[in-house]
């Protein structure tokens, strides 16, 4: 189909263009929350292909999570068509595990390895330790997991100064990996780690990557880790063209082992490398931006941070605070308020188009809303609030979710083709069966849906990502129909890992007409119009660890105030930050404070809930029978 004239870059504006022009060399973005660093990223990769003529096939895309995945692969097909499907768009697990297919024999294994998941591992380690409780063994695999960490880490870098690894433990971490290698296994450290184990052993491998992967972005870049980093920089040669996005003041995973330090010192890695700022906001009214500066500006790490809104509002809200009495009466007050918005703003607008006084142009419906709290034992009282009111909703669980009892049992269910099948079976009616056998798996194991049933949710969410990558294979199902059992037998065994990948993340659909319950870890990158920060209380937002230094306890603040800066840079117009009073914890009731970080926030940007209560609107179950 034909563009219209003029460059694809014409969508963004001059700084944004100028990033996504600077294809040549190093590039750093660093720039806030809703400055279009992820749009820059999708027009950068499609000007390349389109109007620098790059071959896609040149192109690698990386970012945190499959979800993320999805939508930029989403967002370069409106952009690129065609074209698009040849970026290669990856997690860094998933781009370990695409280098792992093909190099399998270098690391002991068979073309058909298996990725194991977390009761395989403890299956393993239980072996090796003999007798212990599955708590013991739980802490000692996290032990064996950091040790591999810093021991691949270590291979590969003389410049790191590792921190040293206990030669019992050192011990046990060489006996588990033999286990997983007999077993035809790796486990999740292992994707990244022996990728850059071997690259850097090996330079025609990295030249032969390097080859392959000549324009690298990657999104998110403050949340890498050591060994990520080290996989990036074995990628990337002096002179490669690498852009990396990200917004220091967002790092939110140190917890995991990711380190802000890589991103901070970019450009000593690359000295030539460009650095550019984005500064216009185009996500959030001006009260929200003015409030995500001041709820960051004790502890930024971006000196003179700069963020302007741009968007223009007619009557913008400001910042909700409310205190509640406890956990039920905040979901009460949450429950309360969206009903509020459902249903008298402006279901009329739908028909005559108008844009209400509050910036909707459609009126509000169930997906431009999102409760966040920082810990998943939050969502609770709000879902039952919900689902007592009829309200629609889909929680989206930081867990792993291939643990649940749930969803281990659809995974067991998972049919492994035999090497005749493989042969003889086309790939697409291969994976039906797969699609189909999940959900009766499901069907059987949990029945009816309730609020707390998390398996059973957990489980549905399997197979929409079953139905979902099943969509996804089709074309490759054609595509292989004349190849050889090798290629099938390929695609398989990569959509099953990859299924196994992503049964860690995702139970949520971002297209769904739902109200979505985040923890503040999943929502980051995203945005909604209306957004709920419940808990905004001390010892929740900020939580707090027992027993840490002062030092690790001053670094924990800052990560948990970064938190909140991107809870509440998440919102578009509607900003509500909540906390009770009193909170129950293991059957005791304890009075809380509000959250420090509140503090943070000017009088001038608050509504501190003494306007009379807004009238309620009837318009609710129009828009129900809408869905
Ligand atoms: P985060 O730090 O939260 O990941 P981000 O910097 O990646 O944010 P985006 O999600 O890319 O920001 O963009 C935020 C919103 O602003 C999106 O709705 C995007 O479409 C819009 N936007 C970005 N740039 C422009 C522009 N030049 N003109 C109009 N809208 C824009
Ligand atoms: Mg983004």
């Amino acid at each position: 189909t034909a563009r219209p004239t003029g460059s694809l870059l014409d969508g963004l504006d001059p700084d944004q263009r100028a990033a996504a022009e600077l294809t040549a060399g190093q590039v750093l973005i660093v720039a806030g929350p809703g400055t279009g660093k992820t749009r820059t990223l999708t027009h950068r990769l499609a000007h390349l292909v389109l109007e620098r003529d790059v071959p896609a096939e040149h192109c690698l895309a990386i970012t945190f999570t499959r979800r993320a995945c999805a939508e930029l692969r989403e967002r370069l097909a409106a952009l690129a068509g065609e074209h698009a499907g040849r970026i290669t768009v990856a997690t860094f697990h998933a781009l370990g595990l695409g280098v792992l297919r093909e190099q399998h024999d270098r690391v002991g294994r068979s073309a058909r390895f298996g990725v194991a998941d977390d009761a395989q591992r403890l299956a393993v380690l239980g072996e090796l330790i003999g007798d212990g409780t599955e708590r013991q063994a739980r802490r000692l695999l996290a032990d064996v997991s950091s040790a591999k960490r810093t021991l691949a880490g270590r291979t590969a870098s003389s410049a790191s100064t590792p921190s040293p690894v206990d030669p019992d433990l050192a011990d046990l971490v060489a006996r588990y990996d033999q286990a997983l290698r007999a077993r035809d296994l790796v486990d999740f450290d292992d994707l990244i780690a022996l990728p850059v184990t071997l690259l850097s052993a090996d330079p025609d491998l990295v030249a032969h990557y390097r080859d392959r992967f000549r324009w690298i972005c990657v999104d998110e870049y403050q949340d890498v880790d050591e060994l990520q980093y080290l996989l990036l920089r074995l990628l990337t040669p002096a002179d490669g063209n690498l852009c990396a996005i990200g917004d220091p003041d967002q790092a939110i995973y140190a917890f995991r082992g990711a380190d802000v330090g890589f991103f901070l010192r970019f450009q000593e890695d690359f000295p030539t490398a460009r650095l550019v700022h984005l500064t216009r906001n185009y996500r959030s009214s001006k009260v929200i931006v003015a409030g995500a500066l001041a709820a960051i500006a004790p502890s930024s790490l971006v000196p003179g941070r700069e963020l302007h809104a741009m968007r223009v509002q007619p009557s913008a809200d400001r910042i909700h605070v409310r205190s509640c009495v406890d956990e039920e009466a905040e979901a009460q007050f949450v429950v309360r308020e969206i009903d509020t918005l459902l249903g008298g703003s402006s279901f009329h607008s739908r028909d005559s188009g108008r844009v209400d006084s509050d910036g909707f142009a459609h009126g509000v419906s169930f997906s431009d809303i999102a409760v966040l709290y920082r810990t998943d034992a939050q969502a609770r009282p709000i879902a039952a609030a919900l689902a007592r009111e009829g309200l629609p909703f889909q929680k989206r669980s930081h867990d792993r979710l291939a643990e649940h009892p749930g969803v281990r049992e659809v995974l067991r269910h998972l049919p492994a083709p035999t090497a005749s099948e493989v042969e003889h079976t086309p790939l697409r009616v291969l994976v039906d069966r797969a699609a189909q056998q999940a959900g009766e798996a499901v069907a059987r194991g949990t029945g009816l849906t309730t609020v707390d049933d998390t398996p059973d949710e957990a489980g549905r969410g399997l197979v929409a990502a079953v139905r979902e990558a099943a969509d996804l294979l089709a074309p490759l199902a054609d595509a292989h129909r004349a190849a050889g059992e090798h290629e099938r037998l390929r695609a398989f065994l990569g959509f099953l890992s990859e299924l196994r990948l992503g049964a860690e993340v995702d139970t949520w659909d971002p297209r769904a007409d739902r109200i979505s319950l985040l923890t503040l870890h999943a929502a980051k990158g995203l945005e909604f119009p209306v957004v709920f920060l419940v808990g905004c209380a001390d010892g929740t937002l900020p939580l707090r660890w027992p027993g840490a230094s002062d030092e690790a306890a001053a670094e924990a603040e800052a990560e948990e105030r970064r938190l909140f800066f991107v809870g509440v840079s998440r919102a578009q117009t509607h900003l509500y930050l909540s906390h009770p009073a009193r909170r129950s914890r293991n059957g005791q009731r304890q009075d809380v404070r509000p959250s420090p970080f509140l503090a943070a926030l000017g009088p001038e940007l608050l509504d501190r809930g003494s306007d009379p209560a807004r009238p309620r609107g009837g318009g609710r179950s129009q828009q129900l029978r809408l869905l």
